[in-house]
């Protein structure tokens, strides 16, 4: 069996910043599950293809042939780089959109397989431990209070220069939240034998080493 590291949660919860730090320094590879939603909804986009029920499978045809490349920390569709174009707010907002659609998950599900390889996987996502690698050894549920998570957002934008409004945020988050969990395809909910982690009141390292310690263990 294969070293996989699941780790799911939801938006903003730190697990993608916790999942590459384990990643590194484990010298693992790592699987940004989200990315691949984010880049299938550009690649929609880029073809005219408006994302909505109707167009699933048409929309699952693309997600199943997705040019999409892992470069370091850039991320490219074809020969364009969509690393800023896949962060925005509306991609993930489409993202999210896609995501809900049955066919796109079971499309992406071979891709996101190719990426257990030697000598181990750091996954992050929300359905890691109970679709995608149900037999990794090591499943970790990561959670923030949703004041916590909305505060840590709210900082990373004002230090970018963007303005926003704290409750504002705290909303969408909570919105998003409930649509993960109440969705009928892969709804957002710990595996049998995830083991939780909330690190509201850790730091990353905190959270990293705790996750390190339980691979260890
Ligand atoms: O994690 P990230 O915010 O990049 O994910 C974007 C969207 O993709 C999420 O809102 C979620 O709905 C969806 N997603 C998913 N399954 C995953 C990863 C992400 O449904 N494994």
């Amino acid at each position: 069996q294969l070293p996989v590291i699941c780790i799911d949660g939801p938006t903003a919860s730190g697990k993608g910043t916790v999942a590459a730090a384990v990643a590194e320094r484990l010298g693992y590879h790592f699987l940004d599950s989200g990315a691949l939603y984010r880049v299938t909804a550009l690649a929609a986009v880029r073809a005219g293809i408006p994302i909505s029920a109707e167009n699933e499978a048409a929309i699952a045809q693309l997600a199943r042939q997705l040019p999409v490349r892992f470069a370091g920390s850039r991320i490219w569709l074809g020969d364009e780089d969509v690393s800023e174009a896949i962060r925005t707010e509306e991609a993930g907002m489409n993202a999210s959109r896609v995501s809900a659609l049955p066919l796109v998950r079971k499309a992406l599900i071979a891709l996101q397989h190719s990426f257990a390889r030697l000598p181990g996987l750091v996954a992050d996502g929300r359905d890691m431990g109970t679709v995608i690698f149900p037999t990794a050894p090591l499943k970790v549920f990561m959670t923030a209070s949703a004041a916590c998570r909305a505060d840590r957002r709210y900082k990373q934008l004002i230090s970018k220069g963007i303005s926003a409004n704290i409750f504002d945020l705290r909303a969408d988050l909570e919105a998003r939240d409930a649509r993960d969990q109440n969705r009928s395809a892969a709804p957002l909910k710990p595996a049998q034998d995830a083991l939780p982690l909330d690190n509201s009141a850790l730091t990353i390292d905190e959270t990293v080493n705790q996750v390190l310690h339980w691979w260890q263990e």
